[in-house]
């Protein structure tokens, strides 16, 4: 038998956006665990914003578990919050009830500012760096720095060796803005993915002393570019049958649920979607070809291709919950009817 550390890893009650929260417990087995073999567990609810202090136990569900890279027997163990019933999902579970399919491939884009001081990496005690221009994409010190490239490359090891599908970095257009990207099938495990990309971020960085901001605008209304968290998607039916008679009304649809979308993209998208800084009006739906000015970029290949494989929402953003934004997409989905459905009603 071996003592595994295991990290139990869920979503707090803060809104508008949970945060990551962890403890660890010490169990014996023979191999690494499966998700059946770990148990639920508890914890102190009135601490995180899901129960009062007069009866504070909430249960933890694994949902997901992966080796813990940076741990010696480490596993990180993906929960599901509950009540103590153990089977009623609790309030800020949102993961519990999301739409999912297997066919719904995700690809999520994670931009994010790393802070050191109360400000982005490498910005001055006061004023500006240079503006922006040379940071995207960048190589050399007076661009980048002398760490963020370090830590970006540990983040990136620590999630292929927990077998997430981290797909690639770059720095973004602000200086101290990077970027990853998480691919998976499924909005759970897209979306679980991501959450454990965060997690493993936020605990590297612990070790510089430096934070990650995941505000969508953490300078104001200045020239700086703010954080998105691009949702690439297809489904079965994009990939395989698509159309340009099927992918109008997919846009249509879009259009009509522009609200729905809106409120699950993250807190404060109204001062990053306005039009600037490769962002359409938060309140305007619109598509295009190669437009990063457009809500939903299409790729050339999707046109290219008749109107077969994925598209790209610009609008969720770096503080959205990856669970509801998928889930909206897949909502919005749902309500175009595909010819095979079309025809079957006929
Ligand atoms: P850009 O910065 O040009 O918008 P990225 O390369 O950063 O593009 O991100 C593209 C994302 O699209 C990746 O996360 C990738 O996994 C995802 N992706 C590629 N093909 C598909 C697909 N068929 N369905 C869903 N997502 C996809
Ligand atoms: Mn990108
Ligand atoms: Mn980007
Ligand atoms: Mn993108």
């Amino acid at each position: 038998m071996t003592k595994y550390k295991l990290e139990y890893i869920w979503l707090d009650g803060y809104v508008p956006t949970p945060s990551l929260r962890g403890k660890t417990q010490i169990k014996e087995f023979a191999e690494f665990p499966t998700l059946e073999q770990l148990p639920l567990w508890g914890f102190d609810g009135s601490s995180t914003n899901q129960a009062e202090g007069h009866s504070s136990d909430c249960v933890l569900k694994p949902v997901a578990v992966y080796p813990d890279p940076a741990r010696t027997n480490g596993v990180l163990v993906m929960c599901e919050v509950m009540m103590p019933d153990g089977v009623t999902p609790h309030v800020s579970n949102k993961r519990a009830t999301i739409l999912d399919d297997e066919g719904a491939w995700f690809g999520f884009e994670q931009e994010y500012f790393f802070y050191k001081d109360g400000r982005p990496l490498g910005f001055p005690e006061s004023g500006y760096p240079a503006p922006q221009g040379p940071y995207y994409t960048g190589v050399g010190y007076k661009n980048v720095g002398d760490v963020a490239r370090k830590i970006v490359e540990e983040h990136l090891d620590l999630c292929l060796a927990a077998g997430i599908n981290h797909e690639g970095i770059n720095a973004e257009v602000a200086k101290g803005q990077w970027e990853f990207q998480i691919f998976g099938k499924g909005s759970k495990k897209a979306a679980d993915q991501m959450w454990m990309a965060r997690y493993l971020l936020l605990r590297l960085t612990e070790q510089y002393g430096i934070d990650i901001e995941f505000h969508c605008k953490p300078l104001g209304d200045t020239d700086w570019n703010g954080s998105g968290m691009h949702c690439n998607f297809s489904t079965t039916y994009m990939r395989e049958v698509g159309g340009k008679a099927y992918f109008e009304a997919l846009m249509a649809q879009f259009d009509k649920n522009l609200m729905d979308h809106i409120a699950v993209y993250g807190p404060d998208n109204d001062k990053r979607l306005t039009g600037k800084h490769e962002t359409a009006p938060w309140n305007k739906f619109s598509y295009g070809v190669a437009d990063r000015g457009a809500s939903i970029r299409v790729p050339h290949s999707f046109v290219k291709n008749d109107y077969k494989g994925y598209l790209e929402d610009r609008r969720p953003n770096s503080q959205g919950d990856p669970y509801q934004i998928a889930s909206q997409v897949l909502k919005t989905i749902s309500q175009v009817p595909t010819d095979a459905k079309v025809s079957a009603a006929a």
